[in-house]
């Protein structure tokens, strides 16, 4: 496994990723909700930061990154689209660019819905991918700036992903995200079980992330919009795939 991942929770349920190239040592962090947490883990697991990776603009991605960068030295990247209102970049990436954590390789993926100007960071041979607020475990971040349509071409995009690819999310939404997928989704035996899985993870204070996207397929219901048993289930059998994805949204908003 030539990254490793280690996850650092931050605030009430937000979480930080700390990944590092295992052939060079090269090191990084995927969004800073806060710097000592994120400092504590570097300084116990004796790892350099070189860089600081941000999905998106919201304070709870982003409030401790200048803070780390000025612990560390780190290097900034975000999106070039919001780098009026992302702390100081020393790097700014759009759709496409590649950027590098020692050997391995990210794609930068736009994937707007949540925010405009998300992006996320995908690790193509490695299997992995960093998603902030956009796809998460069991669930879509809400919509604070983009439409219903932008969010649904987001998650096409994330339909069409490697089956093995592992995400990794910006929260521990998990219990919530699965009350409201049991809601919609009530006789999914595969849903029911991963509900059952993620209280027992909790229980024992562990993460319910990352989670793969086959998994995601037969159970987080914003991905399954298009499937046509669970069109019939909502009865909406004659809408289109955005529609029952606007549906669902507009649903969990009100949950
Ligand atoms: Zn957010
Ligand atoms: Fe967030």
């Amino acid at each position: 496994m030539p990254l490793s991942v280690i996850i650092v929770p931050c605030l009430r349920d937000n979480y930080a990723y700390l990944i590092k190239c295992s052939q060079t040592g090269h090191t990084a962090v995927v969004d800073v909700p806060e710097a000592d947490p994120v400092f504590n883990a570097l300084k116990e697991l004796n790892w350099d930061l070189d860089s600081i990776l941000i999905t998106h603009h919201h304070s709870d991605h982003i409030d401790g990154v200048d803070r780390l960068r000025s612990l560390t030295g780190a290097k900034v990247t975000g999106a070039k689209s919001d780098a009026h209102r992302l702390p100081k970049l020393d790097f700014s990436v759009a759709e496409e660019d590649i950027i590098s954590v020692g050997n391995e390789k990210a794609q930068i993926l736009d994937t707007p819905g949540h925010t405009i100007g998300h992006i996320s960071y995908y690790f193509r041979n490695d299997n992995k991918i960093f998603t902030g607020d956009s796809l998460m475990s069991l669930g879509c971040g809400r919509l604070f700036e983009g439409s219903h349509k932008i969010m649904w071409k987001t998650l096409k995009m994330f339909l069409q992903l490697p089956p093995e690819t592992m995400i990794f999310s910006g929260h521990e939404y998990s219990i919530s995200n699965a009350k409201f997928a049991l809601s919609v989704d009530p006789k999914n035996e595969r849903l029911i079980l991963r509900e059952k899985e993620i209280q027992t993870l909790l229980k024992n204070e562990l993460f319910t992330v990352p989670t793969s996207l086959e998994l995601e397929l037969e159970t987080n219901p914003f991905l399954r919009a298009s499937l046509p048993e669970f069109k019939a289930n909502l009865n909406m059998k004659n809408n289109t795939d955005e529609e029952v994805f606007r549906e669902l949204r507009i649903q969990k908003d009100n949950f």
